[in-house]
């Protein structure tokens, strides 16, 4: 963490980036869409594409985007408060939620933590809970608000088993479905289980791999495991954190149309209709 960073940095920071995403808007001029945790962009970069405005935030692009200060959680919630926001992706870490880790930070029966780790693994472990707590303030937010919202992580993480989700994924305005990312043109299948409230039918998210054993329905060949590093030295899982552009387009495809489902019919019942 960057320790230079002053609240007021973030706010106004923030506050530009705000400004100069809703000047590039040709529709829904006054809102936008808010990609989360968003490492490239791929989400809002899609809903950019169809006209929307949309930003992406991410450590990774500015410490002023660290999703785990204070000051930019209170932004954040102040513009969904606010009606600026029309529909939140959050691509919340699953690093320290994974089952593949040599030495896992959690159990199914220790979802939010082994008791027995060490100052380091704890430190992880620390950040990882605390991404999730913004997410789950977030997503309480567009709950509150009639924002739709959504947040992936892979089905297996056990994020889905954390008692603090328990409540928001047993609601009756949360669905959920599972996309294999090789049905989106990823040479690896990485099943992923996307979670949404306030949002509609969730069928461009809703594809799964059909092959046996290892090889994949899309291209009759064999998946790439996505174990040790690339070529160029970079670990796999993280080249396969960056999502395929047809599943970012189908995202951001769901978002924008339950944004204007929402605005077509809250215009009926202002006409009468
Ligand atoms: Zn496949």
């Amino acid at each position: 963490m960057n320790h230079l960073v002053q609240g007021g940095d973030v706010s106004a920071y923030l506050g530009k980036k705000f400004v100069s995403s809703l000047s590039r808007a040709v529709r829904l001029k006054s809102l936008l869409f808010l990609e989360l945790f968003g490492g490239c962009g791929r989400v809002a970069a899609s809903a950019q594409a169809m006209g929307y405005a949309a930003l992406s935030l991410d450590i990774n692009a500015s410490p002023l985007e660290n999703h785990l200060s204070p000051v930019f959680l209170n932004k954040i919630l102040g513009w969904i408060s606010s009606g600026a926001i029309a529909g939140v992706w959050l691509g919340t870490p699953c690093s320290t939620w994974t089952r593949a880790l040599r030495v896992p930070l959690r159990t199914e029966q220790h979802p939010d933590g082994r008791p027995d780790l060490s100052p380091d693994q704890f430190r992880k472990l620390d950040i990882g809970n605390k991404s999730f707590l913004f997410s789950l303030h977030v997503i309480r937010a567009c709950l509150r608000h009639g924002i739709g919202a959504m947040i992936e992580n892979p089905q297996t993480s056990l994020m889905w088993s954390s008692p603090h989700f328990h409540k928001l994924l047993n609601l009756k305005s949360s669905t959920s479905v599972v996309s294999h990312m090789c049905q989106f043109g990823a040479p690896w299948r990485k099943a992923t289980r996307v979670q949404a409230w306030g949002v509609g039918e969730l069928w461009e998210l809703a594809k799964k791999c059909g092959g046996p054993r290892g090889f994949c329905s899309r291209t009759l060949r064999p998946h790439l495991e996505l174990t040790g590093r690339a070529p160029g030295g970079k670990h796999w899982t993280s080249i396969a954190a960056a999502y395929p552009d047809a599943f970012a387009r189908a995202a951001a495809a769901i978002l924008v149309r339950t944004c204007e489902n929402k605005r077509s019919l809250a215009l009926s019942r202002r006409m009468g209709g």
